[in-house]
Order: C-alpha cells, then structure tokens, then sequence
C-alpha cells in the first residue's frame, strides 16, 4: 500500500531568468470528479505556469502530476524525468494508490479499465486534457499534427521542433507549432476547420486498436510518425488559415 498522495506541496520553484527561488503550491493529483477547478487551470495554463515574484516573467515549471478522470475512465500523468519507470508502472499496474485495496484491485484499475498516457511536459499534459474535455482521440489529433508539421516544415523550410493543440474554441482547432532546429524557436499559429478532425477520424479511427492499450501509453509524435499511416498520404490534408 501506498501512502496517500498529499493534496498540495509546497516546493521552491526556480525561475530560469533570474535564478531566484520562491514558493509554488503544487498539485501531485487531479481527480475527476471534484478537482475541477484545477482541471480548468491547468486548461487556462494558470497552474503550472507561475510568474516569478522577483523579475515578474512567467515560465513553464518541470512537474510530477497525475490526472484521474474517474467518469471517463482516463489517466494522464506528466513526469519530469525522461528515465522514468511511469511507463512500465502504467503497463504492470505497479502503482498504488489510497483508494486500491487489493492488488487485484490493481491491475483491474490499470489493465482494460483505463486509457492511459504519459507525457513530459506541461504543454502535453495540458493538451490531453483538453482533448478529452472536447471529446477528441489524441490519437486522431497526433495524425493531424503529424501532417501539419510536414506541411509546415516545408512551406517555412525550417522543421517543426514541437506542435500542439492550444484551443478547440467554435468551428476550428488551432495548433501552435514550435519551429527552427535550435532555440530561439519561433511560434507559429496554425488554424485548421474541425471537420479535418473528423476526416481524419473517419479514415484513420478504424485501423487503431482499443484506445486503452499499452502501446497508447505514448502517444505523441513518435508514435504517430511510427505508426505509418500517413506514409504514403499527402501532408496538404490540412488547409492552414
Ligand atoms: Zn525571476
């Protein structure tokens, strides 16, 4: 059994700008239902992007969450740690929670029951929950972004380093797409129609697997670019406006 995971944490954060430490409150678990509000500030980007006290610039903190949405059966965990084990933890169920009391509790809660993902950073972790917020397959979505950053890659001729989505606001999705081969990156603004989602849902959905399965745990560019279902397609399925 595990001890129950604290509420807050109070932790120094330090500010990439002037070095300066101050007090940040963090949050180790989501749970939903009843932690919505901090569902929102995560969505809102206030919750893990902290200005600092001393030169006043926000930034993006490195942090440990977890997120339980217990009515759509779906966790999330952001990790700081490149070598973590969270994805092997994911897959043999080999994390405790206070509310399991039996290990075969455990592996009902981790195998079948729910979609899991793990992520390793805030912009990732914050994508996935609004994904599940407006009913979108992350996976559809990572196709999506896959073909935009071909498209993109070569009408800017510079790669695109990350993209994301940043809002699904009315009738169109927009990505931000994170492009240049080393810093400064330069942020571009893509805006795609909402019905190339559901293209993309309707010739791409029925050739992936229950979206539960370990080899979902990582879904992100990688799996995509792997999964070689956009091999032989043209990258101009998405119109940028
Ligand atoms: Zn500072």
């Amino acid at each position: 059994m595990s001890k129950p995971i604290p509420k807050t944490v109070n932790r120094p954060a330090q500010c990439p700008f002037c070095g300066k430490l101050f007090d940040y409150t963090m949050y180790p678990e989501i749970i939903i239902p009843g932690d919505s509000k901090l569902k929102k500030k995560v969505i809102n980007k206030t919750l893990f992007f902290p200005k600092c006290p001393h030169c006043k610039k926000e930034f993006k903190l490195k942090v440990g969450c977890i997120y339980r949405n217990e009515t759509k059966k779906e966790w999330f965990i952001v990790t700081d740690s490149p070598e973590s084990r969270f994805e092997t933890m994911m897959k043999t169920g080999d994390i405790g929670f206070n509310d399991i009391s039996s290990d075969d509790d455990v592996l009902d809660f981790m195998k079948g029951l729910y979609t899991r993902r793990v992520v390793y950073d805030v912009d990732s972790f914050r994508e996935k929950i609004l994904l599940s917020d407006s009913n979108y397959d992350d996976r559809i979505i990572e196709l999506m972004k896959l073909s935009l950053s071909g498209l993109l890659g070569r009408e800017n001729h510079v790669p695109v380093y990350r993209i994301f989505l940043e809002e699904t606001a009315g009738n169109t999705l927009e990505f931000t797409a994170i492009m240049g081969v080393c810093p400064p990156y330069e942020y571009v603004t893509v805006k795609t129609p909402a019905n190339v989602y559901t293209q993309y849902r309707n010739k791409y959905l029925d050739k992936l697997g229950d979206p539960r399965e370990d080899e979902y745990i990582l879904t992100d560019q990688t799996w995509a670019a792997k999964s070689g279902l956009l091999k032989n397609e043209d990258a101009g399925f998405i119109v940028p406006t």
